[in-house]
């Protein structure tokens, strides 16, 4: 492809982008192709000689996109939103002509630069206290194990680094029964043995128990363990439950044991004063994670990482073969504060997002999509044959359909399956489901990016209506 058919193609796809992003309803929400449709549909082999780009669109849109889930489409109920928006969409282009490899400040000084000034104002914009350093990572997986590295290390004088795991004795790491999976994963891959990661008890409303908490460090104590990590979930992935930060944080600070926050989808509602009694505490944790990636119209992937003690986490990751020694003094090098030497130039599409929304717009969806939760709750709890299972304190309904007469659990369990089946095999919606306590239950998410009143409506209307015809 030369320059000038770059142009020509280049404008095709942007009409194309324009078009999908305006009509992405006549879509089904939810990919409707069976395992190894699409497999089938690719050639065996790799093609000799070089194809033109209509033949190779004509097969993006027959082949591949029955096989895509359309993640931006308004009727996107399902997991957690991975939001789009067209501001991010134009950075993430540039980023992608620009091609800039960002590992230190010499590879594009304004990368570092950009990065570091972006994430202050997120780091503000949240509500952290601004002894917090930011830096982007790709997920809040790397984001926390970065985080639980960064405590095993300081934990151990960063022995483990230097000399290996020999007898450092068991690092014990706290979480509750409702964290995230990639907590598990951490304390796997860095070492610590997933039997040594306790998942604390939570109360009715699925958050950790901070007794349960200073009871299990108290005994591993008594047990020669060195509890090395607790994680605190604000806005768990089941049910969005806050854990109660200020006591966990009080616990933290009397055994003097690091504290990280997990605040992937939550962190976003921190924008609006009125959450921020969620981070009640926050002058207790080490480090906080929130995805702009999942609620805050950036498009995947941009995890924000806040660290207080920067040092530590540089102390952790350094490593200066020769051919990376650079002369520039005073400036960060990224490489150092995570896992991959390489790095995107993300902080492009942060920069764009909050410059274009402004701090106030991004405000206004954000409550948008909290207020239409509120009222779709108020229209469930009037519902005689619908249930709610936990609180709702930002975007996310955990329901079940439970008609009148019929009690048994594994009896609901199946209907409520059957139910979740049904919607997303209509294309029309798609929403996915968790266990609370053994209960079958449905996740209601509403926070897409161009989610309006008129989809909400349209989704619990199509519940009623196939709940009924059950
Ligand atoms: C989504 C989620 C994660 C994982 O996020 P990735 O960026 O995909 O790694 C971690 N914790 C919580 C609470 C989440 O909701």
């Amino acid at each position: 492809m030369d320059h000038d058919e770059f142009r020509k193609y280049a404008h095709k796809v942007v009409d194309w982008m324009a078009d999908y992003l305006e009509t992405v309803e006549k879509y089904p929400v939810k990919s409707q192709v069976k395992p190894k449709d699409i497999i089938k549909k690719l050639p065996l082999n790799a093609p000799i000689k070089g194809e033109n780009f209509e033949k190779i669109f004509a097969d993006f849109e027959e082949i591949i996109l029955p096989g895509i889930t359309h993640w931006q489409s308004p009727n996107f109920f399902a997991y957690f939103p991975a939001n789009s928006s067209h501001p991010s969409i134009l950075a993430e282009m540039l980023m992608t002509t620009l091609g800039a490899q960002c590992m230190s400040w010499v590879t594009s000084p304004a990368a570092t630069e950009l990065e570091e000034r972006v994430m202050e104002w997120l780091r503000d914009m949240i509500g952290l206290p601004k002894n917090f350093s930011g830096v982007i990572q790709d997920t809040a997986s790397t984001s926390t194990t970065c985080s639980l590295l960064t405590a095993r290390e300081q934990m151990t004088n960063y022995e483990i680094n230097s000399s290996g795991m020999n007898d450092k004795g068991i690092l014990t790491v706290y979480c509750s029964s409702e964290t995230h999976s990639s907590i598990e994963k951490a304390v796997k891959i860095i070492g610590l043995g997933k039997k040594n990661l306790r998942k604390i008890t939570v109360d009715e409303k699925y958050a950790m128990d901070p007794k349960a908490l200073e009871e299990t460090i108290e005994s591993d104590i008594n047990n020669n363990m060195n509890p090395t990590a607790v994680v605190a979930t604000i806005g768990t992935t089941g049910s969005t439950a806050i854990d109660p930060l200020k006591q966990i944080g009080e616990v933290c600070s009397k055994y003097n044991i690091w504290l990280h926050v997990d605040a992937a989808l939550a962190g976003t509602a921190l924008i609006l004063p009125e959450n921020r009694w969620m981070i009640d505490g926050i002058e207790y944790a080490d480090t906080l994670t929130m995805n702009p990636h999942k609620w805050m119209f950036t498009n995947f992937d941009c995890s924000a990482y806040f660290i207080k003690d920067p040092e530590a986490l540089v102390r952790t990751f350094e490593i200066l073969p020769e051919y990376l020694k650079t002369k520039a003094e005073g400036v960060n090098n990224y490489r150092d504060w995570g896992l991959q030497l390489g790095r995107r130039f993300r902080a492009l599409k942060l920069w764009w997002v909050i410059r274009d929304f402004g701090v106030e717009g991004l405000q206004k969806k954000i409550r948008k999509h909290i207020q239409m939760t509120k009222d779709l709750v108020g229209e469930i709890r009037e519902s005689s044959n619908f249930e709610l299972l936990a609180p709702v304190p930002l975007n996310t309904i955990c329901f079940r359909y439970k008609p009148p007469g019929i009690n048994d659990l594994e009896e609901l369990n199946l209907i409520n399956e059957n139910l979740l089946e049904n919607l997303n095999s209509t294309g029309k919606v798609y929403m996915t489901h968790t266990k609370l306590n053994g209960v079958y239950t449905i996740r209601f998410v509403i926070g897409q990016t161009s989610v309006e009143q008129k989809n909400v409506n349209n989704a619990w209307l199509l519940i009623k209506e196939i709940a009924k015809s059950l």
